[in-house]
């Protein structure tokens, strides 16, 4: 095994991995469901994963649902989790303000409603939820009223996304003691059917050249994601899975912060695009390269119940 990656899992490797791990962290959308659906098998391989004393955490980049709200999807897709297993960037933004930004103020907010819960779970205010339509001429809108105890713009999945906001965040930004923070840089929603919309990477790359400033991302690639998961629970890194079907963010994740990585063909990324990664002798692109693939992670089952 030592050297090779990449490598198709299956049979007696399946359950020498599985052996080697104490931990499995998934991503979710392409890797236990697709849209409304679950990938068929997975409520039982995290079911089973659960029985053999592994410890099972879900990861994702998206910024819509608070922990509770994914709780709820997965029990109506017939998964069992619980709060604590799950690491959204809704959640996981509203941590970092709090314990390592150490925020005293308020936030300027380009989210979402669940954005909106979760940062007051952890006592922050937001400002900006919601539609905020233009007004005016060009020099109110460089002089838009400003609440003065704003010390952090975040930006997230926002369908209200409009100039005003743009606009609103820049003027925030330029007062330099204001934080700049962004949930993720995923640049599309994909979809079924091969259809894709614009996601938040989208949104923040406007803000970032309104502002001319960069923002800390939470979201996978950055390690803070797997960070949020270590430091609540006690997870070793050399014996923890990071499961994904995206190179550019899961296995990257994953490789940024030593973990094992398996790529499962069930969402975005392909086989021949992780070879690619692999043969271009580019070493930023090697963190794309997972350890493992498989067509789907139902084929995890013969390991775990044989
Ligand atoms: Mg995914």
């Amino acid at each position: 095994m030592a050297g090779s990656k990449c490598v198709r899992l299956s049979g007696e490797l399946a359950k020498q991995l599985l052996a080697s791990v104490d931990s499995v962290l998934f991503d979710c959308d392409g890797v236990i469901w697709r849209g409304d659906q679950a990938i068929p098998g997975a409520p039982r391989v995290i079911e089973l994963l659960k029985e053999h004393g592994k410890k099972v955490f879900f990861v994702t980049n998206n910024s819509t649902k608070t922990r509770k709200m994914y709780v709820d999807k997965m029990s109506t897709l017939g998964f069992n989790a619980s709060e604590d297993e799950v690491f959204g960037t809704a959640y996981c933004s509203a941590i970092y303000l709090k314990t390592v930004c150490k925020l005293q103020g308020k936030v300027y907010l380009i989210g979402s409603n669940a954005m909106k819960q979760e940062l007051e779970a952890v006592g922050i205010q937001q400002t900006g939820l919601g539609p905020d339509h233009i007004f005016g001429k060009q020099t109110d809108w460089a002089n838009v009223p400003l609440e003065p105890d704003v010390k952090a713009v975040l930006v997230g999945f926002d369908e209200h996304f409009s100039y005003m906001k743009l606009n609103r965040a820049l003027q925030y930004l330029t007062r330099m003691d204001c934080l700049f923070v962004g949930t993720n840089r995923d640049t599309r929603l994909p979809l079924e059917g091969g259809t894709a919309v614009p996601g938040t990477g989208c949104l923040l790359q406007a803000v970032e050249t309104a502002a001319q400033r960069q923002a800390a991302t939470v979201g996978k690639p950055s390690r803070f994601m797997f960070d949020c998961v270590a430091s609540k629970f006690h997870v070793e890194p050399g014996r923890c899975l990071m499961v994904g079907d995206r190179l550019d963010t899961d296995i990257m994740l994953g490789s940024n912060c030593g973990l094992k990585t398996l790529l499962t063909l069930t969402g975005v990324s392909t086989v021949a695009e992780a070879e690619a990664n692999q043969k271009s002798g580019c070493s930023e692109r090697q963190g794309m390269v997972p350890d493992y693939y498989v067509e789907s992670i139902a084929d995890l089952l013969p390991a775990l119940q044989g």
